[in-house]
């Protein structure tokens, strides 16, 4: 059994700038987090020149710059490799991360997946649309990094039962869910991750690793409590009052 987290923008209030806050983490804290995941978790991978990187549990959604500024450097000092998923519709915008750079990053090791075209929830979507998104973002990818593209991250974790028909259809292997919990030791289709904030410290990190602590017990309440507000508001309204809250903006 293992536990995968799940990063968005790393580094200070500069380099995470276009990125949500909430999920943004300083690069000291990363940088603790990663030296404390693997040193409980460590599972080697070959890689194609025969040398061996520790294999990945660590993942990045949305495809933020920071993770090629900031976080990469970081991991491939440790020798360390990681998910990214990404909207191939972002690549190479403002605050995004390039062709180019990601496939420096996919040739060190990391993988590079899909987040979708757009970001955009796959709940609210037509069977069309879902696959659209889903081969766009697979083809983009593969064209231009050469990677294959087996795993899916919903935007916002968003997803239902017509959303795993269209992946697997397309031939995807996995779906990273963004529902906090364990991964089982005979894995389904959909994996969960832990999400991980602004201040998760490394003794939570720690806790995530145990299905019965008092910290995963508490995440799964946590998320099971946004997801019931996102059923009964309506995802625009639930996202209008989260940035309300967030911001104290309109
Ligand atoms: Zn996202």
């Amino acid at each position: 059994m293992s536990s995968i987290y799940m990063y968005h923008a790393v580094g200070d209030e500069e380099q995470t700038a276009g990125a949500d806050p909430y999920y943004a983490v300083s690069e000291t804290l990363f940088c603790e987090h990663i030296k404390c995941i693997f040193q409980s978790q460590p599972l080697a991978m070959q890689l194609k020149d025969g040398s061996k990187i520790n294999h990945s549990c660590i993942t990045f959604d949305d495809g933020h710059l920071s993770n090629y500024l900031v976080a990469f450097p970081r991991l491939l000092e440790k020798k360390l490799s990681a998910e990214f998923y990404i909207n191939t519709n972002m690549v190479g915008t403002e605050y995004f991360m390039s062709w180019a750079q990601l496939k420096e990053m996919y040739d060190a090791g990391m993988s590079i997946q899909s987040h979708g075209h757009n970001h955009h929830y796959f709940s609210d979507m037509t069977d069309s649309e879902i696959t659209e998104e889903l081969k766009t973002s697979k083809e983009l990818i593969e064209s231009n990094i050469g990677n294959l593209v087996t795993v899916f991250a919903p935007p916002g974790g968003r997803t239902n039962k017509r959303v795993t028909r269209i992946a697997k259809s397309l031939g995807y292997k996995c779906i990273a869910n963004s529902r906090p919990g364990i991964v089982p030791f005979f894995r389904s289709f959909e994996v969960p991750r832990f999400a991980i904030l602004k201040h998760t410290n490394t003794n939570t990190i720690m806790a995530w690793k145990s299905r019965w602590s008092l910290a995963t017990i508490k995440e799964v309440i946590r998320y099971r409590m946004f997801r019931i507000a996102k059923l009964v508001l309506g995802n625009k309204r639930y996202e209008k009052i989260r940035m309300k809250l967030l911001t104290g903006s309109e």
